[in-house]
């Protein structure tokens, strides 16, 4: 069994396009989005739209659910709270139905799914150790999956359960799952924030027992262009040349 996942797309097409050309090349038996397909980018009914159809779980993330308007616009500034607005306006009747189907957290053979973190799905960051061990500590499946931060993770939990191995993971990173529970971020599609401004995903070989951690390039100048020409927060442009 082998899982593509992949999270925070945030309506950036041309970036799910190279991650799925990469996929469809590994070849996989599912994938798996830890939510939040809209916000922030200029594509969103086309991203909801692939993400549907390619997707056996999918996720929401909070930025799905204030554009679907279950959480209000103001728990957003700036940046977040105009492009969440701007969504809201251009999302269409089926993209909108998708979503509203999907949920902050879900369970699957092997693995629990959250696009925040156990304690707090919609909204919680899982960024430090402490936050790991929480989530391992309070989760039964030997995978715990998470998204939301846009930063790529892998953490083990101590056999001794009182502390975690690991950290960031960059491109190539290799976990052996075998070796007990993990907690796994695949880092962000559409808007990674980890300093390697390629677009992020990670595969699960559940026979083989690892997890690889993909980058993908993908024409970063067109979704900037694409950003600015809707009207959306230059600064949104800008910051996935840095991957910031
Ligand atoms: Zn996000």
């Amino acid at each position: 069994m082998r899982i593509a996942v992949v999270s925070d797309v945030h309506a950036n097409l041309h970036a799910l396009e190279a991650v799925l050309g990469e996929v469809d090349k590994e070849g996989f038996d599912e994938m798996w989005c830890l939510g939040d397909v809209v916000g922030y980018g200029p594509k969103p009914n086309e991203c909801v739209a692939l993400v549907q159809k390619r997707t056996a779980i999918c996720l929401a993330g909070n930025h799905d659910l204030v554009v679907l308007g279950k959480i209000s616009v103001a728990t957003f500034g700036g940046e977040a709270g105009a492009a969440a607005a701007w969504t809201r306006e251009v999302l269409d009747a089926p993209a909108r139905e998708f979503l509203m189907t999907l949920a902050p957290s879900a369970v699957t053979t092997g693995a629990e799914l959250f696009h925040g973190s156990p304690r707090d799905p919609v909204w919680a960051y899982v960024l430090s150790e402490g936050a790991a061990l929480e989530s391992l500590l309070s989760t039964s499946e030997p995978l715990v999956l998470v998204g939301h931060s846009h930063v790529a993770l892998a953490l083990a939990l101590e056999p001794a359960g009182d502390g975690v191995t690991g950290g960031l993971a960059p491109a190539d990173t290799v976990a052996e799952l075998a070796t007990g529970r993990w907690l796994l971020n695949p880092g962000s599609v559409g808007q990674p924030r980890d300093g390697d401004a390629r677009a992020a995903w990670a595969l699960i070989d559940k026979v083989a027992g690892r997890a690889e951690f993909r980058r993908v390039t993908y024409p970063i100048e067109q979704t900037q262009a694409e950003i600015r020409e809707q009207g959306l927060p230059s600064a949104l442009a800008v910051r996935l040349a840095h991957g910031i």
